[in-house]
């Protein structure tokens, strides 16, 4: 596999690379973490919120929901963006909603994501929670279940238990307790930590979780694969747990420093020296160690809270991991008969399309009398439309059977791959992905041509 390139970006350039670990230098099983995550939100929302207990026999819906996604809290709806922000799919409970009504809810086609009316799938965390909304809305709107709590309300409640089952011990626990059925080891990872830290790379963890949970991820998914280091804690300059990113990046945050030992924290009033930290925040990070913030490079999978954030507020470089590219890439290559079938019956449907232009043309400056020609070239173009339709949805149907592509809607890029775009560095599948790749590559980036150029 391989690292993708928006920009420029001289690894001999860069002295730190600072990763953040879940989802990122530690990979999840995620479909297995999501189930658990689902069924821990509904039993709390049956303990403490009062939903009804037959919500518990909801099943775990893994495909209802992608990357990238939008919630409308208010209208109980789901939808896929284009890279514009127009709604290009969307879904109310589990069913699609038709073109005419989408139109009818949202006047002007575009969203306003900073309303605090929406909320975005930006990782992989929040399949489960965007998945059992679906569900929750649709059991909402039937007769038996009216009394469940307006849509806006079902979101709230579903953010504070998914909130609280991270917070406190439940998933982690789990976690803990059957780690290889949800955490991957994977020895690349390991192996190219190495050799960068070999090629005089700073490297430091930059995580929200906390040091314990760090910990026993790390010891589990890092340690057995050293070689020339004796733990994980020698491989990183700092440890910066509890970031509270994206917080990080923009606000002044202190940092704390941790005792390995026993987990305990003091004030530092020097500027910060290797070590295990929480909090704290990039300006100081970026100040105190006198560095030029272009000479860090960030790693992360929170689409927003790692890289669209940071790139906001502070000049680090980023990267990110997009898991789903490698079965998006596998999807785009089983899927090319199909592209080449739909290209073939474009190529028939387009000259008709202008034949039908030029004979109403005709119709208008000439007079001609083209009412019949007019009708039997609409009737091909509807006949190759019934073809190309069953193709499209096919072509769909073997990356997600609801939402298709993740970086696509239709010929568009979606939201979510305009967000790469614009923001990340470069992105890849894993982080091994980037870890094989010499400490020393220059990565280039596209020529992309203009619409206008020859
Ligand atoms: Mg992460």
């Amino acid at each position: 596999m391989n690292v993708y390139v928006n920009r420029t970006l001289n690894l001999k350039r860069i002295n730190y690379i600072g990763f953040d670990m879940d989802h990122t230098l530690v990979r999840y099983h995620t479909k297995e973490f999501e189930r658990v995550a689902h069924q821990l939100m509904l039993e709390k929302l049956v303990k403490t919120k009062d939903y009804p207990e037959a919500i518990l026999n909801l099943p775990f819906e893994f495909d209802r929901a992608i990357r990238g996604l939008v919630i409308d809290k208010t209208h109980g709806n789901v939808l896929k963006l284009s890279r514009h922000g127009a709604i290009r799919l969307s879904y109310h409970g589990l069913n699609p909603i038709d073109y005419k009504l989408q139109k009818k809810i949202y006047k002007s086609t575009y969203v306003d994501l900073s309303s605090p009316n929406y909320d975005t799938v930006d990782t992989n965390f929040s399949i489960a929670f965007a998945s059992l909304y679906s569900q929750l809305v649709e059991l909402k709107d039937s007769t038996e279940y009216q009394s469940l709590p307006d849509y806006y309300q079902i979101a709230q409640d579903l953010i504070s238990v998914l909130d609280e089952a991270h917070r406190d011990d439940s998933l982690k626990s789990i976690v803990r307790n059957n780690i290889e059925k949800y955490i991957i080891k994977d020895e690349d990872t390991v192996r190219g930590l190495e050799r960068f830290k070999k090629h005089g790379k700073k490297l430091f963890l930059l995580t929200n979780a906390d040091y314990f949970y760090t910990k026993t991820l790390l010891d589990y998914a890092i340690n057995p694969f050293l070689k020339e280091h004796k733990s994980w804690e020698d491989l990183f300059i700092f440890v910066i747990t509890f970031a509270q990113k994206p917080r990080f990046f923009y606000d002044n945050l202190r940092f704390l420093k941790i005792n390995p030992k026993d987990g305990s924290m003091t004030n530092i009033s020097t500027p910060i020296s290797p070590g295990i930290y929480q909090g704290g925040s990039a300006s100081a990070f970026t100040n105190d160690l006198n560095l030029d913030p272009s000479e860090i490079l960030y790693i992360g999978d929170h689409i927003y809270g790692d890289i669209v954030r940071l790139k906001k507020d502070c000049a680090w470089r980023t990267a990110l991991v997009v898991e789903e590219l490698e079965h998006e890439i596998e999807s785009a290559i089983k899927t090319k008969p199909i592209a080449e079938k739909i290209q073939k019956l474009m190529e028939q449907k387009i000259p008709l399309e202008i034949k039908v232009d030029q004979l109403i043309s005709e119709q208008i400056e000439k007079n001609a009398k083209n009412k019949e020609a007019v009708e039997k070239t609409l009737q091909k173009i509807s006949q190759l439309d019934a073809e190309i339709r069953p193709l499209i949805k096919e072509q769909d149907k073997a990356y997600n059977p609801y939402w298709g592509e993740i970086m696509r809607t239709g010929i568009e890029e979606s939201f979510f791959a305009y967000q790469i775009e614009r923001y990340a560095c470069i992105y890849m599948s894993k982080i091994s992905d980037f870890l094989n790749v010499s400490p020393r590559t220059y990565f280039r980036a596209f020529y992309r041509k203009l619409p206008h150029e020859p």
